[in-house]
């Protein structure tokens, strides 16, 4: 029995963690937050979707109670997605050849087998995208392969859900004019749309307009936990009949029936999303989109290094290791060579 079967992830936030530290902590070698290079390799993350979150003050969590924050001013969110970026790039070249950022699904698959870190380029929210997409051209051709129209604040093409709890997804309009421009040429030049964080209006939006599956990176069954950042079986319908898929969110907030941020919450409720979105999507339409370093894991979990011991909990449920190899990192490459071009 393989224990470590490599696992890429749809959601991390550590670009923000070391961006927000101002060079006082590191990739490579970390006792902070949840994902270090070393950690990495102890737990098997084959890498994953690396978020650039640009965050309203230079301290603010990326989840935060309340309604939705203001727009960002355009010209601060360029700036600031254009430095997490970079850094990215830093670690990439300072790896020696262990993290490599990555373009095509051929790329992953490439990484997983050569033992070396893919990190695909993705921002949190079109915020530092103008509405002519010059931006977006550029950012294109310098690696980025996937996008969240909107965090949950507005922005120039959409709206996001609040942190509320209990709450309805369904909540603010739809896609603006320069957001139905903005899925049409994410779809043209092959950039994934992530549903995540999206409001039910502008899901419906995409869901009509987009040639590409469904994806929500990091987001859970609403039926089973009610935050507005979860899907309702309408939706997971949706991403079905696309044939998108789904990465389950490890946020013990987005887990519990009670929506409580308490650690103490066992893997078997991360397994119960698992389970709950398997029979709703089938086993090739779900994977894991962590929210390491942007949310609260399960204490049993802890960190990058404890993925090994949600394997162990999805093995005792009944997952077999064919259906593991899916979950943890095939269905996230059969979705992005159906996405990307190339
Ligand atoms: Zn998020």
């Amino acid at each position: 029995m393989d224990l470590h079967i490599p696992i890429f992830d749809g959601h991390n936030d550590t670009l923000l963690r070391l961006f927000a530290s101002k060079q006082n902590d590191s990739f490579f070698d970390s006792t902070q937050g949840h994902i270090d290079l070393t950690r990495a390799r102890a737990g098997g993350f084959a890498g994953g979707f690396f978020a650039v979150f640009v965050p309203s003050a230079p301290d603010e969590q990326p989840a935060n109670d309340g309604d939705l924050p203001e727009r960002l001013p355009f010209a601060y969110a360029l700036e600031t997605a254009l430095a997490m970026t970079a850094l990215l790039f830093q670690i990439e070249a300072q790896s020696a050849g262990q993290v490599r950022v990555v373009r095509t699904a051929d790329d992953i698959e490439h990484g997983i087998r050569t033992n070396t870190l893919s990190a695909i380029l993705h921002f949190e929210g079109a915020d530092a995208i103008d509405p002519e997409f010059h931006t977006l051209e550029v950012l294109y051709r310098a690696g980025l392969r996937s996008l969240g129209i909107v965090w949950s604040r507005p922005n120039a093409f959409g709206w996001g859900v609040p942190f509320r709890f209990p709450h309805t997804p369904d909540i603010g309009p739809g896609l603006t004019e320069a957001g139905h421009e903005l899925v049409r040429i994410c779809n043209r030049l092959g950039i994934m749309i992530d549903l995540s964080h999206l409001n039910e209006a502008g899901f419906w939006d995409v869901a009509r307009l987009s040639s590409a599956p469904l994806v929500a990176t990091h987001s859970n069954a609403y039926a089973l936990c009610p935050s507005p950042r979860n899907l309702t079986d309408r939706q997971l319908d949706a991403i079905r009949e696309s044939d998108g898929m789904v990465g389950v969110n490890f946020h013990v907030g987005f887990l519990r029936r009670d929506g409580r941020r308490d650690a103490a919450t066992p893997l078997d409720t991360v397994a119960e999303h698992v389970i709950y979105l398997v029979e709703r999507l089938g086993i090739d339409r779900v994977g894991f989109g962590s929210d390491f370093d942007g949310a609260l894991m399960p204490q049993a979990l802890g960190d990058v290094a404890g993925l090994p011991r949600l394997l162990e909990t999805l093995r005792r449920h009944g997952f077999d290791e064919a259906s593991l190899r899916k979950l943890a990192h095939e269905n996230w490459v059969r979705v992005l060579k159906k996405t990307w071009r190339g």
